[in-house]
């Protein structure tokens, strides 16, 4: 087992290698992935790079890379193709010949056996390792992983761990080898304290000047994350992991909820959404939901279908875009549609009690909206949505206005009748402003 260089907040760098991430081809996900992973140990990653394939590049980039660092990663170039370098590349940096590894040799050729294909010469490349490193198992490819330890002038040893370029194959080294790997050779310090809010209804930069105001303590570090109509805060605690730091936390994330308002705020678990915040919770009701949508034209029920169980509690929906749809299938009047024009009040409650009605559910819920770029007016801009409620109780319908580009504006009015239906199973209030 090796020490850790920096060894509360362990340092990372990172090199991705490929001339297909530098030509536009595809996107480099792989160092994405590892610092998730990595973040999650609590370690930091410092630095990335692409880097073409080429000799002289990945050199330069890994001298840079290892110093100071407590693990270099590499990714990619360690296929059988005259283009996949990094095992040489590592192995002239490491000043260590390259040998083949028996173990990796055995398997390589049961995996020709097993798909009856002959094994090419060039496969063999694959079996080379710098001498004396370790070897990590690939068990969904060809391509092994493998940790190289590289001595720096100064004496200190820096290990440069080598992954596949395939993200597939990366994602499952991580799991299978490289964290017991890590376990053993290199021990992680206790992963970060944090915990997470999804709000909605709030814009980012209010969230942002709210918790300003409150100025949380220096070692709790908030992040904002849109992921429209929603945004996802994220408090990391700087300091290791126990429980008093965890309720020290908990508090500063209360204070959060409370300046800013708790109905704002549907959750607490980083990958909820709204969608499912809300499905869940007419399912542990035992309640049943039908639609009717105008502006949004069955977004909203799209976004309820793609949740796997939702034939538990949804019943269907209509998309009623034209007003004579409103009127035949729904059931509005057409005095309402006259009157007040189908961006209103009295439209979206007669859509929510049409649907209900129509479609035997306990709630129901409208959207009505200008989603633009034509079709405003001066009492009706762009923007302009009513969203309506039907239950047992009654009818309630609210505005909102939200001018914005029309798919983004049909997403927030989707997110806004749901948020409607969590506030009233809730007890929430109903009506709020965008701010
Ligand atoms: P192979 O055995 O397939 O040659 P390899 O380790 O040599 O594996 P590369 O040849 O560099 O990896 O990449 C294989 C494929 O993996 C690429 O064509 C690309 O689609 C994908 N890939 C490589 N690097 C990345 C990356 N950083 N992010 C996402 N995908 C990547
Ligand atoms: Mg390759």
């Amino acid at each position: 087992m090796k020490k850790l260089k920096n060894s509360s907040r362990p340092l990372i760098r990172i090199l991705a290698i490929g001339n297909e991430l530098l030509n536009g081809a595809i996107s480099d996900t792989n160092t994405a992935t590892l610092c998730r992973f990595f973040e999650e140990r609590g370690a930091v990653v410092e630095r990335s790079a692409l880097v073409r394939d080429k000799e002289n590049e990945i050199q330069a980039e890994l001298g840079r890379a290892v110093v100071g660092a407590d693990l270099v990663l590499t990714t990619g170039g360690l296929g059988p193709t005259s283009d996949d370098l990094t095992r040489y590349v590592i192995a002239d940096f490491a000043a260590k010949p390259l040998r083949e590894d028996p173990t990796a040799r055995a398997k390589l050729e049961a995996m020709f056996a097993a798909r009856k294909r002959p094994m090419n010469e060039t496969n063999l490349r694959q079996v080379l390792f710098p001498e004396g490193a370790t070897v990590l198992e690939n068990s969904l490819g060809t391509a092994d992983s493998f940790v190289t330890w590289v001595k720096l002038p100064d004496g200190e040893e820096t290990p440069i761990l080598s992954l596949p370029g395939i993200p597939r194959e990366l994602k499952n080294l991580l799991i299978e080898q490289v964290a017991p790997w890590l376990e053993s050779e290199l021990p992680m310090p206790s992963p970060v304290v944090r915990k997470y809010l999804r709000s909605f209804g709030r814009s980012e930069s209010y969230l942002g000047k709210k918790i300003e105001e409150l100025a949380l303590p220096d070692t709790v570090e908030v992040a904002y994350r849109p992921m429209f109509p929603e945004i996802l805060l994220t408090f990391s605690e700087s300091r290791s992991r126990c429980q008093e730091v965890e309720e020290e936390l908990s508090q500063e994330v209360e204070k959060v909820r409370e300046a800013i308002g708790h109905e704002f705020f549907f959750g607490s678990e980083p990958n909820v959404y709204l969608p499912q915040t809300v499905s869940q919770l007419l399912k542990n009701r035992g309640k049943t939901l039908a639609l009717a949508e105008s502006c949004t034209g069955g977004l909203l029920s799209d976004l309820l279908v793609s949740l796997p169980g939702s034939s538990s509690f949804y019943r269907g929906g209509v998309v009623s875009y034209a007003n004579g749809v409103k009127a035949s299938v729904l059931s509005v009047s057409s005095d309402s549609l006259r009157a007040h024009g189908a961006v209103s009040e009295v439209v979206a409650q007669e859509m929510a009690d049409g649907a209900r009605k129509l479609l035997g559910s306990d709630f129901a819920l409208s959207i009505t909206g200008v989603a633009g770029p034509d079709g405003g007016t001066p009492e009706k801009p762009v923007g302009t949505a009513w969203v309506g409620i039907a239950d047992e109780e009654g009818v309630r319908a609210v505005p909102h206005f939200y001018a914005i580009e029309r798919n983004m504006f049909r997403s927030f009015c989707a997110s806004a009748a749901l948020d409607l239906l969590r506030r009233r199973l809730l007890n929430l209030p109903l009506e709020w402003q965008r701010l």
